[in-house]
């Protein structure tokens, strides 16, 4: 089962069971054909660094 953020795969922080509402701002992604999960705050700051790169490439 990969439906369940088993651990953020950036920090390794858990999602807490106990508030099923934290894990829909889990991000689900594939990696070598493997489910990761990227909790709330790293994805926050993964997506921020994309954008970064994108606009010191883009300008
Ligand atoms: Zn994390």
């Amino acid at each position: 089962m990969d439906e369940q953020p088993a651990g953020c795969a950036t920090c390794g922080t858990t999602a807490d069971p106990e508030d099923p509402g934290a894990l829909v701002a889990w991000v689900r992604g594939v990696e070598d054909g493997r489910v990761v999960w990227t909790c709330p705050a790293c994805s926050r700051r993964f997506l921020r660094s994309i954008e970064g790169k994108l606009d010191s490439q883009w300008w």
